[in-house]
């Protein structure tokens, strides 16, 4: 059957935003209320800012970091600067203005392609490396999506090497610099074990590296394009490709979504996907082992949930977030980290189905192989406020 077909619109039907009786004052509020649904929108946006502030327009020294190692120090400090005046110059022909930009942070700057779409907002996202050796960008609006990458020195950038020792130039990523090929017969039938038909896994582009090894590779798109692989062994050996930005996995399945669920693993993800949700996301990286007992850094700073700034604009549109992250304690810091930052108000929390007296099952995959789609369906559909949960 087309997926189209399996899934059940509108997902939710939920008629209010907020849980109808969390406060006396607050108004109960219909979906059609498009002004209040704008202003409860633009809270939000405050909401994932306002935890820190992006200092675009702070003129700040554009000089390279050089290490001062007596006796390299001129040396390193000659090749700084050489590498500044070359990627400087590179940039500029680009069209970017970046003097605004600090070495090390991820900035936001008018695109030149778009100029900043119909909103006229900084979208592009715009990053130069410490010493100046390479930039690279993205932008955020929609219709535009222009990304690429710099070199100061395209000779000395490339090759990188990989993580297994391997040179690789895999910039740009395609499926031929990762050497991505269709799934074959095993793990084909690894997935259908897990109850993730063929057909979900070619509507995701699930790949295999090419060769001996029976290597998963989850491909991370933006529009279509490729902007990070995952690369995960039968064995559960995971690592990433890397010099990509951090994205969410599935992003372009919640373009459109004004509800989305966020779950912790690809496969769950997937998972979702057979129970017939489609406007799911999963974090790219595990969950940490507490929640952290301080401020939210700044978005610049706030390196483990990068992914989340990185895709701030699909974020900040969905008025209904559901957590499905797995249910151990990691699962359950990994949901009140991403609360904090996504905003408690719009977030609701999944609560997987008891395997027996002790214990729940662990996560979306689980409730699908053991309950199948309907237990699965049921769990999401029973979320609850986050606030009311948090408040046990
Ligand atoms: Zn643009």
């Amino acid at each position: 059957m087309p997926l189209q077909a399996r899934l059940r619109a509108p997902l939710f039907q939920r008629p209010c935003l907020l849980a109808p009786n969390t406060s006396s004052d607050l108004p109960s509020i219909d979906r059609p209320n498009n002004f209040l649904l704008h202003s409860l929108q633009s809270l939000w946006r405050i909401s994932l800012r306002s935890n820190g502030f992006r200092s675009f327009c702070n003129p700040r020294s554009a000089k390279p970091t050089v290490k001062a190692d007596v006796g390299e120090e001129e040396g390193e400090e000659e090749e700084g600067k050489t590498a500044f005046a070359k990627l400087k110059q590179k940039i500029e022909a680009l069209g970017i203005n970046s003097d605004s930009c600090t070495p090390g942070v991820y900035d936001h700057l008018y695109c030149p392609k778009c100029k900043g779409g119909k909103s006229i907002h900084r979208s592009l996202s715009f990053h130069i490396n410490r010493n100046w050796s390479y930039a690279l960008w993205r932008c955020f609006n929609l219709q535009c999506g222009w990304a690429g990458k710099v070199f100061a020195d395209t000779k000395k950038a490339y090759p990188v090497v990989g993580r297994h020792g391997k040179l690789t130039s895999s910039w740009p990523l395609t499926m031929e610099s990762l050497r991505l090929q269709m799934l074959g017969n095993e793990l084909l039938a690894y997935f259908a074990e897990r109850m993730i038909s063929k057909e979900t896994l070619e509507r995701n582009k699930v790949m295999q590296v090419a060769g001996d090894q029976k290597i998963i590779a989850f491909t991370y798109r933006q529009n279509g394009h490729l902007v990070g692989c995952k690369y995960r062994t039968i064995e559960k050996r995971y690592w990433q490709e890397r010099n990509t930005e951090k994205y969410l996995y599935g992003l372009d399945d919640i373009a459109e979504a004004d509800e989305i669920i966020i779950v912790e693993g690809e496969i769950d993800k997937l998972s979702l996907e057979e129970a017939g949700y489609c406007n799911c996301v999963s974090v790219p990286s595990g969950a940490p082992q507490t929640v952290s007992l301080k401020e939210i850094p700044s978005p610049e700073k706030d390196t483990r949930f990068q992914y989340l700034w990185n895709c701030e604009d699909y974020l900040d549109k969905a008025s209904r977030i559901i957590l499905a992250t797995d249910g151990d304690v990691p699962g359950q810091s990994l949901a009140e980290e991403l609360a904090r930052r996504l905003g408690r108000e719009r977030c609701w929390r999944v609560h997987w189905p008891k395997k027996d007296e002790a214990n729940s099952f662990k996560d979306a995959n689980e409730v699908l192989e053991y309950l199948g789609a309907d237990a699965l369906r049921d769990a999401i559909d029973n979320a609850e406020l986050y606030q009311m949960q948090s408040l046990d």
